[in-house]
């Protein structure tokens, strides 16, 4: 299956992708994952993306159009894909739906996690990464065991550069404005399904698997 996920930054999309991903073996690309890595790195795309990123703003569509044509072609990518955080505007959608017709490729179905905006800004601030295991966590809504389990080990609870409450305002200024228009688009292509995605990550999850079906 090739999934596009669509949803607010901290609607749950990169959570609800990985989960997939290890359910049914295809893998979560993740633009935002892919330039972090990149900035980490220091390589050129990162150094030319990071501005924009730590701004809370888009990286330029070229950009982001490589990397996904450059990861969409690996090995591992050839039974289907989750597209987290990709396409974010009009340009991209349209970009993406000429690499799909260049590769021959169809889109199974675009997913929108659907949030209220009052508590994206929750989700997005008590954010946080265990830096032993990867696992994402959130102060305020993960169970205490949970964090313990990482700062007891010797972990630390990494915060995201970009979730501090000025960021993230801007973060969801730009969806509004560049990605939430994609609801529309997906939906006149008639792909369009939403699964409501303000409840737990196991409910959120078992909606998501019932509105894929099996593949
Ligand atoms: P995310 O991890 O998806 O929240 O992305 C983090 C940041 O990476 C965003 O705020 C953007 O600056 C950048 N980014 C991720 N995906 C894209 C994309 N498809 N187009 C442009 N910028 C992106």
């Amino acid at each position: 299956m090739r999934i596009v996920m669509l949803g607010a930054p901290g609607s749950g999309k990169g959570t609800q992708a990985k989960r997939l991903e290890a359910d049914r073996g295809y893998p979560q690309i993740s633009t935002g994952d892919l330039l972090r890595q990149a900035v980490a790195n220091e390589t050129e795309l990162g150094l030319k993306a990071k501005a924009a990123m730590d701004a809370g703003d888009l990286v330029s569509d070229d950009i982001v159009l490589g990397m996904i044509r450059e990861r969409i072609a690996q090995d591992d990518a050839a039974n289907g894909f989750i597209l987290d955080g990709y396409p974010r505007n009009r340009q991209q959608a349209e970009d993406l739906a000429a690499v799909f017709a260049e590769l021959g490729l169809e889109l199974d179905v675009a997913v929108l996690m659907d949030v209220p905006t009052e508590i994206l800004m929750q989700r997005l601030t008590g954010r946080r990464t265990c830096s032993l295991t990867g696992k994402l966590l959130n102060i305020y809504f993960s169970p205490q065991e949970e964090l313990d389990a990482c700062t007891a080990n010797g972990g630390e609870l990494l915060q995201r550069k970009d979730d501090n409450e000025e960021t993230i305002g801007n973060r969801l200024t730009v969806y509004e404005r560049e990605t939430a228009p994609l609801i529309e688009y997906y939906q006149q292509a008639g792909l369009l399904q939403t699964v409501p995605a303000d409840a737990g990550v196991d409910d959120v999850y078992s909606r998501l698997v019932a509105t894929l079906g099996r593949d």
